[in-house]
């Protein structure tokens, strides 16, 4: 499967890599949209969160651990965590991620 973030999970592609763990990989995101905007995958693939959810929720909790250590480590007096689902939702690439944002005052709602 030609998918670029498996690659970047195996090394293929280079990327800033922040933190691993065994079931999840967390790298810089190439056009960040806050001081702290971290990507944090599943090595294993899934298209989006609902069917990692449904197939290995510990690699879906591990996304969860590795962004509070990395928030914990950061000092980050808070951080917002999502995951875009679907294209109308603004998800590009189909192999689910966890985005950490971070390191500055965030609105809400989302646009
Ligand atoms: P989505 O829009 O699917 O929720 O998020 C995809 C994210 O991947 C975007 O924030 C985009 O900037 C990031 N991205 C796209 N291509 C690359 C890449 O080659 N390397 C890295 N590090 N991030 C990428
Ligand atoms: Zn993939």
């Amino acid at each position: 499967m030609d998918c670029l973030f498996c690659k970047i999970a195996s090394d293929e592609i280079p990327a800033t890599i922040v933190a691993k763990n065994d079931l999840a990989v967390a790298f810089d995101d190439i056009n960040p949209q806050a001081p702290t905007h971290v990507l944090i995958i599943p090595t294993t693939h899934h298209d989006n969160v609902a069917e990692l959810s449904a197939a290995d929720p510990l690699a879906l909790q591990a996304l969860f651990s590795l962004a509070a250590e990395i928030a914990a480590e950061r000092g980050l007096n808070g951080y917002r965590t999502v995951f875009n689902t679907g294209a109308e939702a603004g998800q590009s690439v189909f192999h689910a991620h966890l985005h950490l944002l971070g390191g500055r005052a965030l609105q809400w709602p989302p646009g």
